[in-house]
């Protein structure tokens, strides 16, 4: 079985107060429920402020939005591995769009991070995607491998199981046009498949890969029905308390994967 996951992308959104206001608010609304994991990943400066207020019961996980490979030393303005465990957090997503485009992330780098996050036991989102571009030129199924194998090649097998890949077409982030059923489910099998070439098949089908680009309390129904769709990873719709909980709560009613 695979336990849906659904996870909140803050991105750069909300202070340190306004996080634990929103954080008091969604908990008391969102019980915890066997088949859902629930994830925020605020920015850096509102780990602190979101953990104390998630407290040791919650039903919500922590994570991050980035790390640097290295533990620690003279690397100006960022944040390693175990400061984020040390700070509670239990996921960090990796490889985000955003960082790509903006930032010039490669896929070398973000294996260092990834290797970095499952040496200190952190669980990696890792997110890939095809732009549009790639989309209509026809080289979606060559992208998402090549990502895949940018990141992942050489892991040991033994920490694989912690892994959540992220399918996000990156036409479909912020832009309210979420891909259809269709081409996410083919998305999905292909990541699958090429994880199974390179990772026993039982490992393979444990992961969860879950579906990111403008992903709604209106769309998370029917994409969550897909048995090939494990969760979502959200930005927009996560930042307002209603949309949030009503997602979780709708896959909540749906429960885990076979
Ligand atoms: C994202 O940034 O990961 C994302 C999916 O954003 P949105 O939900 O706003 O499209």
């Amino acid at each position: 079985m695979r336990t849906i996951l659904i996870v909140g992308n803050w991105k750069m959104n909300k202070t340190a107060s306004e996080a634990a206001a929103f954080v008091h608010e969604i908990t008391h609304r969102l019980p915890a429920s066997p088949g859902v994991e629930c994830v925020v990943a605020p920015p850096f400066t509102a780990l602190e402020s979101v953990r104390a207020a998630l407290g040791s019961t919650s039903a919500i996980h922590l994570g991050a939005q980035n790390l640097f490979w290295e533990d620690r030393g003279a690397y100006t303005g960022e944040i390693s591995a175990p400061m984020l465990k040390d700070l509670g957090c239990r996921y960090v997503i990796l490889g985000h769009s955003e960082r790509r485009a903006l930032f010039g992330e490669q896929d070398d780098g973000i294996q260092k991070k990834l290797r970095a996050a499952l040496a200190h036991d952190l669980k990696p989102i890792l997110c890939i995607g095809e732009s549009l571009a790639q989309r209509e030129n026809g080289n979606t199924e060559d992208v998402l491998r090549q990502q895949l194998n940018g990141a992942l090649a050489g892991l040991s097998l033994h920490s694989v199981t912690a892994i959540t890949i992220a399918y996000e077409p990156v036409w479909a982030i912020g832009t309210g046009k979420a891909a259809t059923i269709d081409q996410a489910v083919a998305a999905h099998r292909t990541i699958r498949a090429f994880l199974a070439t390179m990772w026993p098949a039982n490992a393979a089908d444990a992961t969860r890969i879950l579906y990111g680009g403008s992903v709604t309390p209106q769309n998370i129904d029917a994409l969550l029905r897909s048995d090939q769709i494990d969760g979502a990873l959200i930005g927009g719709a996560c930042l307002h308390a209603d949309s949030f909980v009503t997602i979780a709560t709708i896959a909540q009613s749906i429960g885990a994967k076979p």
